[in-house]
């Protein structure tokens, strides 16, 4: 499928209309960095820390996960790689860590809960990422914030741990991003201060779509239910990107949707301009961005809300056909 793409593989993606949207993937083993060249991705939008913890029989050591960030970083070759601290729990349970017997995993004890609880794996985590970086430009992004003091107290962490690198005399790196997830719908109301201290967003639709609509994620009978291009979930997402506008906060969508052309084309057009996905649907995505006019598609979405439409996605289905 790559091949299929190659020639458009180091173009940006701009749309007819002029709009530029960053193509990024989403990855989180070694085997997944090759990628970053074949797929013409501009940096990792998500790298998944915990595949590295579910794979093994053990809790890796903290010289070892250094390594290993240091080789994700060396393959990177300067393009930013997004590293999403552990956001184990619910569906990715560590074989090595003892069961929790929880009646709702997916709303339970996961991701920045476990981290901010047991600040223990979190703190050999982030020096790990420290070392690793070994004075090159490090991107941090905290999983699963419900609340504005969940991120305080995640940076708290962050700050303490930096001090403590500093005093045994490690390098720290040139630049730090710290950010968010943002899978909640909590969090899309949290206070205008939350949006201004963030340095960037990143919306886990996966989860996001999950909690908006109380439908498991992991459930194939209700999952199909509801379309990511319903207007209400649209609509949430509208309201995200211009919370984001308003305090200049950059926002990316990292869910499995933005690997799709069409739901990628509706994002685009809703105003986002950051999209992370698996490697082989950057392609597909960027070849429906380069010939689409992102404003009339979103005049497509604005009359199939005022119709009172469910999904948006006939409306836009019959637009590109008519395009054809
Ligand atoms: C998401 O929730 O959309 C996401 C990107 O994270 P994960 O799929 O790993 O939960
Ligand atoms: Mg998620």
């Amino acid at each position: 499928a790559q091949e299929r793409y190659a020639s458009i593989r180091e173009r940006p993606a701009v749309t007819l209309c002029g709009s530029r949207i960053e193509m990024n993937m989403n990855a989180g083993l070694m085997a997944d960095l090759p990628s970053l060249v074949g797929s013409g991705a501009e940096g990792v939008g998500l790298f998944r820390t915990e595949l590295q913890f579910l794979i093994r029989n053990q809790m890796p050591k903290r010289t070892e996960l250094a390594e290993l960030y240091s080789r994700v970083l060396d393959s990177a070759h300067g393009k930013e790689v997004v590293f999403r601290t552990l956001d184990i729990g619910s569906d990715k349970v560590l074989p090595y860590m003892k069961p929790n017997d929880e009646p709702n995993p997916a709303l339970g004890w996961r991701a920045i809960r476990v981290g901010l609880d047991k600040p223990g794996v979190m703190r050999m985590q982030l020096q790990a990422l420290i070392r690793a970086a070994n004075g090159r430009s490090l991107t941090i992004m905290f999983p699963f914030v419900a609340q504005f003091e969940e991120y305080r107290a995640a940076c708290v962490e962050l700050e303490k741990t930096i001090a403590r690198e500093k005093r045994l005399g490690h390098v720290l790196p040139e630049t730090l991003k710290v950010g968010a997830m943002l899978e909640t719908p909590s969090l899309v109301f949290a206070p205008e201060k939350f949006f201004q201290d963030v340095e960037f967003l990143s919306i886990g639709g996966n989860d996001l779509k999950q909690f908006f609509f109380a439908a498991d994620r992991e459930n194939e009978r209700v999952r199909r239910r509801y379309d990511t291009l319903n207007v209400s979930f649209l609509s949430l997402i509208e309201m995200i990107v211009e919370r984001c506008a308003r305090t200049d906060t950059p926002l990316s969508f990292c869910g499995e949707d933005a690997g799709r052309p069409i739901e990628a084309l509706c994002l685009a057009a809703i105003g986002l301009r950051s999209l992370s996905m698996r490697p082989a649907s950057i392609g597909p995505v960027k070849s429906l961005l380069l010939r689409s006019d992102l404003v009339q598609v979103r005049r497509v979405i604005d009359e199939a809300r005022d119709r009172g439409d469910q999904s948006v996605r006939p409306a836009v289905m019959e637009y590109l056909r008519d395009q054809a």
